[in-house]
């Protein structure tokens, strides 16, 4: 958790007794009655809470409403079992104003419209409602559904451990997403621009082809959309440069590309070619190296569950 964000938790925490939780890395407890917890997701903090009312979840309209009448909550939805709100603000004193205002705001409105605190596995209003970690994210649960989902990740977790990885799989995988990358880098460059977008398409469909058909991305994996990533980024620039070389000396695309280095080296553009290149795979690995961390972080806590206190 960055300091940031220990910050505005820790002063939300002062006001709302919510606890901050270092380790699960969110704000979370019970405040009026209700289970809460708060969490950063990169670009804003989002509340969340498992109320409902005869087994229902609150009906679009009654959030518009919610939404409208309390001051700081940027959107209000139903997402899988949660009634989830975003808050945002321009300063941290800002921030934590809106996480009190949303957090007093969505519990008296829960309240007043006579919707329960519940279990989010099974909806019911039971007593023994606990905070669970859950592959990475807090659920707040009654014993029963606990004991259900954490045997489940126990048995996925053999399962996945029992799946060989589909090397070959994950070679075409890697290609493709590599194919489209390179399309997208091209219609980019032809539209005259160098774009972080492209080299971000590359990275993550390169990884994310790879992993859809080897079903697992290994240390293995990872070196092969590597190598694509580098090949393809580089074929990808060669061919737009080379449209845009042959719309101007009228030769074929083919000419072009054979002689393509005596001709950028005769035009005296050797050290463009080489800088956009080296541009692209910047926004390359701007793509694809959060997305690797990402895969390697979350295959580590996928299958974690325990009780938080
Ligand atoms: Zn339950």
């Amino acid at each position: 958790m960055n300091g940031t964000i220990k910050k505005v938790f820790e002063a939300v925490s002062a006001e709302t007794g919510l606890r901050c939780d270092e380790n699960v890395g969110a704000l979370l407890g019970q405040y009026n009655g209700y289970h809460l917890y708060a969490i950063y997701t990169g670009n804003f903090y989002t509340v969340y809470a498992s109320v409902r009312k005869n087994g229902q979840f609150p009906e679009k309209d009654l959030l518009k409403n919610m939404k409208k009448s309390i001051p700081g909550i940027s959107a209000l939805a139903v997402q899988k079992n949660n009634v989830v709100a975003n808050v945002t603000g321009m300063t941290s004193k800002k921030v934590i104003e809106n996480l009190i205002s949303a957090i007093k705001g969505m519990t008296d409105a829960f309240r007043l419209n006579g919707f329960e605190d519940v279990c989010e596995g099974c909806g019911k209003p039971v007593s023994n409602i606990g905070s669970y970690y859950i592959g990475g994210g807090v659920s707040f649960l009654c014993g029963d559904c606990y004991t259900n989902i954490s045997q489940s990740l126990q048995q996925a977790e053999v399962e996945m451990s029992n799946t060989n990885e589909n090397f070959i799989g994950g070679i075409v995988g890697a290609f493709l997403g590599a194919l489209i990358g390179l399309i997208a880098i091209i219609i980019i460059g032809q539209m005259g621009y160098v774009s972080v977008v492209s080299g971000i398409v590359m990275g993550v469909c390169t990884v994310k082809g790879y992993e859809f058909m080897a079903k697992k991305l290994s240390t293995k994996g990872i070196v092969v959309c590597c190598i694509f990533m580098v090949v393809m980024t580089y074929l990808a620039e060669k061919i737009d440069w080379t449209i845009t070389i042959s719309k101007e000396v009228g030769w074929s695309f083919a000419e072009v590309f054979q002689n393509f280095s005596a001709l950028i080296d005769g035009a005296g553009v050797t050290s463009d070619f080489i800088g956009s290149l080296l541009l692209v795979y910047l926004f390359t690995a701007l793509g694809a190296v959060p997305m690797i961390i990402n895969v390697i972080k979350s295959k580590k806590v996928a299958y974690n569950s325990y009780q938080i206190n």
